[in-house]
């Protein structure tokens, strides 16, 4: 497919005509064609426009006709082939495998939203039924079912080309929800995103939907993003990224006149606990291992684990110097984007000169202008009490190890993190008892606890929660990967007294959709 550079708006391909964005391929340096001018304030109007207008019809589609239109994309993302991944490899510089895992779990994470759409388990259909004898006071019929919040705003991130992009977990769990999505592109992939936004494209085509269900627009963060979040008819977004950037949006939901949810995944460090029997048994093994998923992807991944907190002594300098070796042969990848290659840099300097930090280790240097040297660092416990920017994300394969004189005091270190997306205990059975306070600990830190894995590699499942309290998100009720993920987009209507015919499929007497409903206090099926 011969790539535009045009915006889509519903069925539209629009030439932007604000500042242009151009990808680059990290790998080369090269400027990639074509060119993506920004959308002014007109396209994000008839985009919002267009949303709006699809909203009520699109909601009320049946549970068949969207998982069928989910799955649709999915078989439009396939067919696009090997372009897709030529493109995306040009633009991200991450290995051809990695692209094509990624695209087999976004087309999997869409058929997922297409089973849970059709499981209807989240219309979470209540029903109490009118009881006009009850004393004192007769109770009237109330029903409850959830329906989307209107059109949601997708920032697409820049880690994840694919399935955290265009039509990746925010774009499924919300059209999944009956919500229409308009996406802002990220603009170290534009031709990723316009392939699979055609994809998405053709998919509303073929299955009759309004236009307006889908639209993606290019532009500045400051100048798109910062309108689309603040339109009136935007009832919610979902963003990975930045601190800066996902507070500097937050702000721009929450000062409208009506704020609406703003869904942030932005940073998170990923404590790693190798506790003292572990250790012992296993120092070694573990060292080398950690450093694997530290430098996965150039460490960049949201769960990639930039700080391990331990106790002193000599398992742990078995750990530590298993590490400092392992890092030697940790090959300098590609990183993402220009900027994302500065802010590493920058973040590795700020830990090397910090006067409490020791470097135990740096990997190799790579061979182009954007790689990622993995390091290594060490700090008391004292020094990371005192100084809490020991805590910012540095977004790559850098990791700190806290060493702690005890148990105590590695508790304390524990209590004053910031929110996670994970936790990860490096334990054996000889540690139960060490585990759990600290667990206790983490369950108000992080949104996942791991024993004995690694944090990278987040399944799509039923179970999985990618969240956690704030800065880890800005939202800590939520997940944005796994089926869990449409609660974001819907909200609860109740129904009272609505004649049969009046109330809507999912709360109708005969129960045509055949759901799981609980009625009077009992499952109907
Ligand atoms: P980013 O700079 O936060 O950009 C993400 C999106 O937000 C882009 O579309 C961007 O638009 C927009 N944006 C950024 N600042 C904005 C602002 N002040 N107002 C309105 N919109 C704004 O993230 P990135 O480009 O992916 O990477 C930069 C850094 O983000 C990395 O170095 C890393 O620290 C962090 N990051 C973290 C994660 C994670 O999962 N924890 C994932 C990816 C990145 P523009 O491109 O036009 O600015």
């Amino acid at each position: 497919m011969q790539l535009t550079g045009e915006l889509l708006i519903g069925q539209h391909a629009i030439k932007g005509t604000r500042d242009p964005v151009q990808a680059i391929n990290p790998a080369t340096g090269e400027t990639l064609e074509p060119v993506y001018n920004g959308g002014s304030s007109n396209e994000v109007e008839q985009a919002c426009a267009l949303a709006w207008q699809a909203f009520d019809q699109y909601r009320e589609t049946s549970q068949e006709a969207r998982a069928v239109f989910l799955e649709t994309v999915a078989e439009e993302i396939e067919a696009i082939g090997d372009a897709l991944v030529e493109r995306a490899v040009a633009e991200t510089g991450l290995p051809e495998g990695r692209i094509q895992g990624e695209r087999g779990r976004t087309c999997g994470q869409l058929r997922l939203f297409a089973r849970v759409v059709r499981d209807g388990e989240w219309l979470d259909v209540r029903v109490d039924q009118a009881m006009p004898d009850r004393q004192p006071m007769p109770r009237t019929d109330l029903r409850q079912r959830h329906i989307g919040l209107g059109p949601v705003v997708v920032f697409g991130a820049s880690n994840f080309p694919l399935a955290f992009s265009v039509a990746g977990g925010d774009t499924a769990s919300a059209l999944a929800a009956g919500c229409p999505v308009i996406v802002k592109a990220h603009g170290a992939h534009p031709g990723t995103s316009e392939l699979v936004g055609r994809a998405i494209q053709k998919a509303v085509a073929r299955c009759n939907l309004p236009e307006g269900v889908f639209s993606l627009l290019y532009g500045s963060g400051r100048d798109v993003g910062t309108a689309l979040v603040g339109d009136k008819r935007i009832k919610a977004a979902g963003f990975t990224g930045s601190r800066n950037g996902g507070m500097a949006l937050w702000k721009v939901a929450q000062s409208r006149a009506e704020p609406i949810p703003f869904y942030a995944e932005m940073s998170s460090i990923n404590p790693v606990f190798p506790l003292p029997e572990a250790l012992k048994a296993r120092g070694r093994e573990m060292g080398k291992a950690f450093v694997g998923s530290l430098n996965m992807g150039a460490g960049q991944f949201c769960t990639n684990p930039g700080l391990v907190i331990a106790i002193k002594g000599e398992a742990l300098e078995t750990f530590k110097q298993a590490a400092t070796e392992a890092l030697a042969d940790a090959n300098a990848q590609t990183m993402l984007t220009p900027g994302i290659s500065d802010a590493y840099q920058e973040g590795v300097q700020r830990l090397s000169q910090h006067n409490g930090v020791t470097e135990l280790g740096r990997g190799p240097t790579g061979e182009g202008a954007y790689t990622c040297q993995a390091g290594l660092y060490t700090a008391s416990a004292q020094t990371f009490l005192a100084d809490t920017e020991l805590q910012d994300e540095v977004f790559g394969a850098t990791s700190l190890i806290v060493e702690c004189v005890d148990s105590d005091e590695l508790l304390a270190v524990t209590e004053h993190l910031e929110g996670q997306l994970t936790a990860t205990l490096q334990m054996d059975d000889a540690d139960l008892e060490s585990a759990r306070p600290l667990v206790r600990i983490l369950e108000r830190k992080a949104g996942r606890i791991l024993v004995n894995g690694w944090p990278t590699g987040v399944e799509v499942s039923d179970a999985m929660v990618h969240g956690g309290p704030f800065p880890a998100t800005s939202d800590g009720r939520t997940t944005s990967v796994g089926t869990a993920a449409i609660k974001r987009f819907l909200r609860p209507v109740c129904y009272q007294n609505l004649p049969d015919a009046l109330r809507p499929e999912a709360l109708r007497d005969a129960n045509p959709c055949q759901l799981n409903r609980l009625v009077d206090g009992k499952r109907e099926s």
